[in-house]
């Protein structure tokens, strides 16, 4: 049964898509079969594996709104045994058009039923909200990841989503868990990065990833060329700090 890791923080910029493409494509380098589903209507996911949305036929969309099968819109990629569920710009109406449909919060979780034993992991790249998009990710994972930027306001709004975490937990998906906290942009010359590393630590302890995402330039480059950073610059810093996450997340499989 393949496990379900929504990356999610309503913040925008803080790194949830380049975590979500380079670690789903890290595990696919280390041999899973893994699916990227990009459940933002900014498609940086989908473009970032070089895909362009306006040109896609169905979507993600199409699957929460009319029930079209998730088999398919799930595509292969350049990468072997890495498989994306793509998304689209007219993503951005299914927040408004879920609110008078049935289950609206579980329509994702129903579409992943059947394939859910066809994956290793699934992972899905979180819009940056708490709209009933989230709501439907966290409701269909096993656990969640969440990014946080190393900036000043880091801890900013992390308090929200945790309620919106615990209100999941109640209502909607009892088994949600923690996959953990990211910390992604990192700069070990930058004393506010230190700051908020041993803030963060002392606030979640073990539930603070020990890979700490750098801040690399290679990274932000990767996605214009529509590739994983692995198969843009092998040898960055970027690329090695997400070989190290996808160990840390195996280790835990
Ligand atoms: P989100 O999905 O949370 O909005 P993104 O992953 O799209 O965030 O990242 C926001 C911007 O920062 C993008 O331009 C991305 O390329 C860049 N970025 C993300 N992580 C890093 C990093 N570790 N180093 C440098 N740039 C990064
Ligand atoms: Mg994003």
């Amino acid at each position: 049964m393949g496990k379900i890791v929504a990356i999610a923080n309503q913040k925008g910029g803080v790194g949830k898509t380049t975590t979500a493409v380079n670690l789903a494509a890290a595990l696919a380098f280390a041999e899973l079969k893994v699916l990227l589903i990009d459940m933002d209507p900014q498609a940086n996911a989908t473009s970032g594996l070089g895909f362009t949305p306006s040109k896609l036929k169905a979507s993600i969309y199409d699957v929460i709104i009319s029930d079209t099968p998730i088999e398919s819109i799930i595509s292969d990629t350049e990468i072997d045994q890495l498989f994306i569920a793509p998304s689209r710009i007219e993503l951005t109406g299914a927040e408004v058009e879920l609110v008078t449909v049935i289950s609206r919060e579980s329509r994702l979780k129903k579409s992943l039923k059947n394939i859910t034993d066809k994956y290793d992991i699934i992972i899905i790249d979180c819009p940056p909200s708490l709209g009933l998009l989230t709501i439907n990710s966290l409701t269909a994972s096993n656990s969640v990841m969440i990014p946080l930027q190393c900036e000043y306001y880091a801890l900013e709004g992390l308090s929200q989503l945790i309620n919106t975490i615990n209100l999941i937990k109640d209502n909607l998906n009892p088994d949600l868990e923690m996959e953990g906290i990211l910390l992604t942009m990192y700069d070990p010359r930058n004393n506010l990065s230190r700051e908020v590393h041993t803030q963060v630590k002392d606030y979640f302890k073990e539930k603070l990833f020990n890979t700490i995402i750098p801040r690399n330039v290679k990274l932000s480059e990767a996605p214009s060329y529509g590739k994983p950073i692995f198969s843009y610059d092998i040898r960055s810093k970027g690329s090695e700090s997400y070989i190290e996450l996808a160990r840390e997340i195996l280790k835990r499989l």
